[in-house]
């Protein structure tokens, strides 16, 4: 029988194939006796040789497809499944309990985790996960229990999860994943801001996906409406056939505006440029007509591994980014780390609140060497092209004050070493914290410019999780109070002639875009895939009549006021 999941719309498209539980297995056992512990080990055996397998290929397809650093991940692994005195202890512990391999994996597994885990040395801690991985799926063997590999994923299918953090959603291969749908999460999440960056179909925050939805089911994402159809009709697969051409052909329009300015109807030209999370996000950003860069999320080169990056590894990658986009303006955000984006290596206590915690600004403040790292990284790079430098999460002026310092003092140690860097960095910041737009005024005399970080912004004023989807109806981008400081931290910034962007993402919203165009915003960035549509709406509307639209939209009451204006206006 077809059934629809409700969700949250979080990229645009449609994917219809094979569903892909990317789920966490039942592993649950009893403890039991066991009458010969030749068999049982001999058992045991086994689940570990099929395990050894699976690992062969993963790191194969590893090796092929993502590089040595990554592979390295599953050569640690093998090497746990042929550590000596790990298997001993767990023989050992067959043959004097005479109980299940199971239990006997289990037991000498936590054991070997909390003893490494306690130790002062990082290189032991990562020896502890390593075996907490491999113990798991040698049980799963032993369980006969599917694992997911999502790394052996070799036909098209829809991934479903309860959630995804960015690093699985990064590992997703775009080639055989069509789609995704999760139980959590919001449009914000940024599980679901890199399934827009890839292009990938995504409805998050359907409650219930990983419960409703087998293995091989077939199923549809429904990107645009926010739905997911499982085991849809033949009817209902043709209509949404049907659906998947029409939205290519829209594709193929916009993609005619690439290389066009953005300008409107009346003369005034905005800047449309990309948000990217990594170097190999830039040919994208062209691909798709970006005029720059708005936002750099340097933090994404800060996870997926085990160590911090380099000062130089740091280096080779702004450059990077900075000589494909030639001359055109480039925002790199400093590291953005908290929240939903945590790199474990760093071993931070956990928080009640990590959107309210030790974040971003915050945490570069208090752990300098890995802050001074980047900027001196930043700096050097600064020579390769049109470099802009911003801090994220800043509250108040006095850590603006304090981040800039650092930036300056790094400048002065370089030039006196003889290292080149650019004679103007223009410095801005993100706003994204309500105290920093109620006092934009008096940040537009100290900082080049302003973005605005809607995505944070609108969960700080509204009190509103961006990645809880039962408080999701609060999350209210067209909300007059987010307009109001969207237009105080504009003006602020034109009072003092400086220009103001944003790359929330709001940004590439169509109902927001209109108003955002009337109050006066200079630079929209937004995921590559939402700049052509962008592109194409600002080209039909008069900046004139915006302001009007916006000014209205100012003194509406409730976000539905608001989208009611825009959709009698505009569309
Ligand atoms: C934002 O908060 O709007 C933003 C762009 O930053 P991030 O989504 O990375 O928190
Ligand atoms: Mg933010």
């Amino acid at each position: 029988m077809s059934t629809i999941l409700k969700g949250i719309a979080a990229s645009s498209g449609i994917a219809i194939g094979k569903a892909y539980r990317l789920v966490e297995p039942d592993l649950s056992f009893s403890k039991t006796a066991i009458s010969n512990a030749e068999d049982e080990i001999s058992r045991f055996h086994s689940a570990i040789n099929t395990a050894k397998a699976d690992l062969e290929v993963i790191r194969e397809k590893a090796l092929a497809g993502l590089g040595e650093d990554k592979a390295a991940i599953f050569d640690a692994h093998l090497l746990v499944l042929s550590d000596p005195e790990l298997l001993s202890s767990i023989e050992d512990k067959i043959k004097m309990d005479m109980t299940n391999s199971e239990s006997a994996l289990k037991e000498t597994t936590d054991t070997f985790v909390s003893i490494f885990e306690e130790m002062d040395n990082e290189y032991m801690k990562e020896r502890a996960a390593d075996i907490k991985d491999v113990s798991k799926r040698v049980l799963a063997h032993l369980l006969g229990v599917k694992i997911p590999n999502p790394g052996l994923i070799a036909e098209e299918v829809v991934i479903i999860a309860v959630d995804l953090t960015p690093s699985d959603t990064a590992q997703l291969n775009k080639e055989f994943v069509k789609g995704f749908t999760t139980d959590i999460g919001g449009r914000t999440s940024h599980s679901a801001i890199m399934a827009r960056s890839m292009e990938i179909p995504a409805v998050v925050g359907t409650k219930s996906a990983s419960r409703s939805i087998e293995n091989g089911d077939t199923v549809i994402v429904d990107g645009l409406r926010g739905e997911v159809h499982i085991n849809p009709t033949p009817e209902i697969i043709n209509k949404y056939e049907d659906d998947l051409k029409n939205f290519e052909l829209q594709k193929a329009e916009w993609a005619l505006l690439k290389d066009e300015a953005t300008i409107t109807s009346d003369g005034k030209h905005v800047e449309l440029a990309a948000n990217i999370g990594s170097s190999q996000d830039v040919d994208n950003v062209l691909a798709n007509g970006g005029e720059g860069v708005g936002l750099y999320r340097t933090e994404f080169l800060y996870m997926e591994r085990n160590q911090l990056p380099t000062e130089d590894e740091q280096f080779q990658a702004y450059k990077a980014v900075l000589e494909k986009m030639e001359e055109k303006p480039v925002v790199v955000r400093t590291l953005d780390i908290g929240g939903d984006k945590q790199l474990p290596y760093l071993n931070l206590p956990e928080e009640m609140n990590p959107f309210l915690g030790f974040r971003a600004i915050r945490l570069c403040l208090e752990e300098q060497e890995i802050f001074r790292t980047q900027l001196r990284a930043l700096l050097r790079a600064s020579v390769y092209g049109n470099l802009k430098i911003m801090f994220p999460m800043i509250a108040t002026l006095d850590e603006f004050r304090a981040a800039k310092e650092l930036l300056m003092e790094e400048r002065q140690a370089l030039l006196g070493s003889g290292v080149s860097v650019a004679d103007e960095i223009e410095l801005g910041i993100m706003v994204e914290i309500p105290s920093t737009a109620v006092l934009a005024d008096q940040f537009a005399k100290e900082v080049d410019f302003f973005s605005i970080g809607t995505n944070d912004l609108i969960q700080y004023t509204m009190a509103a999780d961006r990645m809880n989807e039962r408080v999701s109806y609060l999350y209210q981008p067209y909300n007059p109070a987010i307009l109001r400081l969207v237009k105080m931290v504009i003006d602020a910034a034109h009072k003092e002639g400086k220009w103001t962007g944003m790359c929330g993402e709001m940004a590439g919203d169509e109902i927001a875009i209109p108003i955002l165009l009337g109050l006066g915003l200079d630079e929209f960035s937004m995921s590559a895939s939402s700049i052509l549509k962008a592109r194409s709406l600002i080209k039909k509307l008069d900046q004139n009549e915006m302001k009007q639209l916006a000014e209205d939209a100012l003194l509406k009451q409730t976000t539905n006021e608001v989208i009611d204006l825009v959709k009698d206006n505009v569309m």
